[in-house]
């Protein structure tokens, strides 16, 4: 995977020299997670009809359920990303944190990004003085191989046909975007904290559910059919979409979001907000 993974950022440079830095960080990165990608054997196993009982009440499979977790991969990676390059400015304050923290600690705030605890993060962000949408994109990453493998085994064989929600069905969060595939007829959005992709209506917004398609629409740019920008004129939220024949595997989910920053910056550009 990560020969392909490559060459798509090869290629990617070679086209668009703006995203060359974006790109080569995102490709760090991915390296580095695929360093500490558990395999199934981490997975807790959960009947078929419990999981089913909780999507029928719109929960996600993870929520209550979060104790379950085996940390010790995403522990490993987070210690791992805290010498990311891609940091920037942040890194001394980041591996002065790495040194002063216990492995109890980095498991509670892993534990507070898989709870969604916004407390307990805060509790990071203000004891060591760090940046909290920095830290949040540690944790989100550092977790994202273990829900990963979570999502590819409990999705294995059981349907999530019937979840109409604008979260992800596994972990509960946004997705990152949305891909086209079938000749374009479906939309599957995809989620960037564990790469669940789950089946939404093509006319539809994700985050409020307005079905009216004279206030949804979409952005595109001049000749570039592969992707456009799925708007709400009711949320004024956005989510991309790109025409793919099968799901990508998160690797080229993250190259993917990087190669279409251009498309973020046309939503917002329109007064559009990310959902
Ligand atoms: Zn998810
Ligand atoms: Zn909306």
């Amino acid at each position: 995977m990560l020969t392909d993974v490559e060459q798509r950022v090869k290629k990617l440079k070679s086209q668009h020299k703006s995203i060359k830095g974006l790109a080569d960080i995102q490709l760090d990165l991915i390296k580095r997670m695929l360093k500490w990608s558990p395999d199934q054997s981490i997975v807790p196993s959960v009947e078929e009809e419990l999981k089913a009982d909780k999507l029928a009440c719109g929960d996600y499979l993870i929520k209550g359920w979060e104790d379950r977790v085996d940390l010790s991969f995403a522990r490993c990676l987070f210690y791992e990303l805290l010498q990311w390059d891609g940091v920037g400015k942040a890194k001394r304050g980041l591996k002065k944190f790495g040194k002063t923290i216990a492995d109890e600690e980095v498991d509670a705030l892993l534990w507070s990004g898989l709870t969604n605890d916004e407390p307990l993060f805060a509790s990071f962000t203000h004891r060591y003085e760090l940046e909290p949408d920095m830290l949040a994109l540690l944790v989100q990453y550092s977790l994202l191989p273990t829900l990963n493998q979570i999502n590819k085994e409990w999705t294995r064989g059981f349907s999530i046909d019937d979840w109409n929600q604008g979260y992800c069905p596994v972990c509960g969060s946004h997705p990152i975007m949305a891909e086209y595939r079938d000749s374009e007829k479906f939309r599957f959005l995809r989620c960037g904290s564990c790469a669940c992709d789950w089946v939404f209506s093509r006319v539809g917004c994700p985050q409020c559910h307005n079905r009216d398609y004279h206030t949804l629409d979409y952005l595109y740019r001049e000749g570039e059919s592969k992707y456009r920008v799925d708007v709400c004129e009711k949320c004024h939220s956005y989510v991309k979409g790109v025409n793919a024949l099968s799901a990508q595997e998160y690797p080229h989910l993250l190259i993917e979001d990087v190669a279409t920053i251009h498309l973020d910056l046309m939503a917002q550009e329109h007064g559009y907000s990310r959902y």
